[in-house]
């Protein structure tokens, strides 16, 4: 959408760059008009006009009604290493930079800062002389290899993502072809099931799929997999993809949608992103050590990281013709949000929760829920049955450290399959508040390595976590996931020392003991009637955590290749209300919080009993249609 093009197909941008050509005066020095992907970009020789009039670019999005953003010219942007250099000597030395990261695709720089606060933001203006975007983060007090390895990819896909973004932006901003505005839902995949969810949104203009998972318990191809197989539907006529949070039963079938042509937007937020280049990376590891064929290979999670459009909770986002798109915090892991559409205008919205929690952890904030509107309400049912209550955090807390305590004072090892992301990091947060105060016998936390680099990320994202947290992290510089008691378990080498050094505690992924060492560990301890293996999480049907649970007296698992039998000796305990999901009372709650009146409810990720259970409740109690559907069944909303 250049200024300088004269038509491009009969699409309304000419209108787009009226619009904004008649709200700027000559002085602001506005040299080109592109899309961003859903953002409109000026670019502008002189930045500081903008500065100065600070009404200008409200003023454009208020009558275009569109994202607007500003860009500077790079004819008055310094070069990289020179803007290095004249930034490094501008900033105070106790603000401690630690890093500079330049993005060319929009001229933004981020400076990761030990003391960010030390920056004065009125004196270090937005745009300041290097021409670069400031955008000031508080460095992390321990590395990620997983943002390196995002930043790497940004670096080393400039000129394609600068091309990606400019088609994705005629292709959201194409004219609509029929004022009609009818919406229709299809279950694609986690409906009267837990796992591999994801739905199409259909409309007249446009297509979007909500979510993508994989089923972690599923041993083949056609329950393992969203149906999109079913749908004939083209790849390519998928305008996006919208992320709701990274666990693998909604993001794990990404890489294999850009595998077989898939190549517009993912929709996220920058922890979701992080976060699922962590899991998908690992889950291919895994699987490659284990010997198994996978789905996808690296180019594609590559492929799928070169598509992902971040964008922040709370904005509104055009991501095609008739839908705009606002993520709102979910509470469930970071960066989790609900997904709030707005079809056509003022025609009809819908909110899906993806997983949420309606209620505090020690890591997040509970879920939003003040939805200018919404109509149609898609929410998850995990815990949809009456019995499904969930006993209050510190009853909880104390529950958990009491059985702990138990095993440790029997001269045993405590084994704490948990989940990489999310669990892992509010239940490290648990274990130190506890061992402090002397309610938990102190002893040595062995943490293992990939819960590690996904705290390294929690720290790299503070806005996301609690006040509380983001206050200790961002103000006093703590690190509340470093303390003495964790150790972190570098190499599998080191993995002996946990298992010989007397009482101990182990976290280890994954947390339905599917692969990676908690089956490791699951050998040694499970032997021993001292140990324990002790659930954090939501135990899906088909996985061998759910076989543990359920009681089985030996499990089988394949060891270099070879089925080795393995017998439960040792204890085998849940601990339940740490779960990252809403319980029934939470859900019932929320429902009854959203306003103005739903016109329909529709439950999906929740085992068909619950999901019925709670289908039943909610019809009964508020008196609106409630759907249920199956995998394959589709709804049509408006
Ligand atoms: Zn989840």
């Amino acid at each position: 959408m250049s200024q300088r093009r004269e038509n491009h197909g009969g699409a309304r941008p000419q209108s787009i760059v009226g619009v904004i050509l008649h709200n700027i005066p000559p002085e602001a020095a506005v040299v080109r008009v592109e899309y961003e992907g859903p953002r409109i970009a000026l670019y502008s020789k002189n930045p500081a006009y903008f500065e100065a009039n600070g009404h200008i670019i409200p003023d454009i999005v208020n009558s275009l009604k569109k994202r607007v953003v500003l860009r500077v010219d790079e004819s008055v942007r310094k070069p990289e290493e020179e803007a290095r250099e004249t930034l490094a000597s501008m900033l105070p030395r106790d603000a401690g930079l630690e890093n500079m990261f330049f993005d060319e695709v929009t001229g933004e720089v981020t400076l990761d800062c030990r003391v960010p606060k030390l920056i004065d933001h009125q004196s270090l203006k937005e745009f300041d002389s290097t021409g670069w975007k400031l955008r000031v983060k508080k460095a992390p007090s321990m590395g990620s290899t997983t943002v390196q390895q995002i930043m790497h990819m940004l670096k080393s896909t400039t000129s394609e993502r600068t091309a990606f973004l400019r088609e994705s932006g005629e292709r959201i901003f194409r004219e609509r072809l029929l004022e009609k505005n009818e919406v229709r839902l299809t279950a694609l995949g986690g409906y009267k099931e837990v796992g591999r969810s994801c739905m199409l949104v259909e409309t007249n203009d446009s297509k979007v799929l909500l979510d993508a998972g994989m089923h972690p318990g599923a041993r083949g191809p056609p329950d393992s997999y969203p149906r999109l197989d079913w749908l004939q539907v083209d790849l390519g006529d998928i305008d996006a993809i919208v992320l709701s949070h990274a666990h693998i039963d909604h993001s794990g079938f990404l890489p294999v949608l850009y595998k077989y042509g898939y190549s517009g937007p993912l929709y996220c937020t920058e922890p979701t992103l992080a976060l699922i280049t962590l899991l998908l990376t690992d889950a291919l590891k895994i699987s490659t050590i284990e010997g198994n064929r996978y789905a996808y290979e690296m180019k594609d999670i590559r492929a799928m990281m070169s598509h992902a459009i971040t964008i922040p909770q709370g904005t509104v986002t055009d991501i095609s013709p008739d839908i705009k798109l606002v993520f709102y915090n979910a509470g469930h892991i970071l960066g989790s949000s609900a997904v709030h559409l707005h079809v056509g205008e003022g025609a009809h919205n819908v909110v899906y929760t993806g997983d949420f929690k309606f209620g505090r952890s020690l890591l997040l904030e509970p879920a939003s829920f003040n939805f200018p509107r919404v109509e149609t309400l898609i929410m998850e049912s995990t815990y949809g049955n009456k019995t499904d209550v969930m006993p209050p955090r510190e009853e909880t807390d104390l529950a958990f450290a009491r059985s702990i305590n138990e095993t440790l004072q029997g001269g045993g090892k405590v084994l704490i399959p948990v989940p990489a992301v999310g669990r892992a990091q509010e239940i490290m947060l648990v274990l130190d508040h506890y061992m402090r105060r002397k309610v938990l016998a102190e002893t040595t936390i062995f943490i293992e390595g990939m819960i590690r680099e996904a705290t390294a990320i929690h720290l790299y994202y503070p806005e996301f976590l609690t006040k509380e947290l983001k206050d200790r992290i961002m103000g006093n510089g703590e690190n509340p996931f470093v303390t003495e008691y964790f150790t972190i378990v570098e190499h599998p080498s080191r993995r002996d020392e946990a298992l010989s050094s007397g009482p101990a505690i182990i976290m280890a992924t994954s947390g339905m003991l599917e692969g990676g060492p908690s089956v490791q560990y699951l050998q040694e301890i499970a032997t021993d009637q001292r140990n324990k293996i002790l659930f954090v999480s939501y135990q899906v049907q088909g996985t061998m955590g759910r076989r543990v649970l359920d009681g089985a007296k030996q499990v089988g698992l394949m060891d270099n290749g070879k089925m080795k039998i393995v017998d439960i000796n040792c204890k085998v305990e849940k601990a339940e209300g740490f779960s990252g999901h809403s319980d029934y009372n939470q859900l019932i709650r929320y429902v009854a919080k959203l306003r103005p009146r739903l016109q329909r409810v529709i439950l999906n990720h929740g085992e068909r009993r619950k999901v019925e259970s709670l289908a039943d409740s909610v019809s009964r109690m508020f008196r609106i249609p409630v759907y249920d559907p199956a995998v394959l069944d589709s709804v049509k909303l408006y």
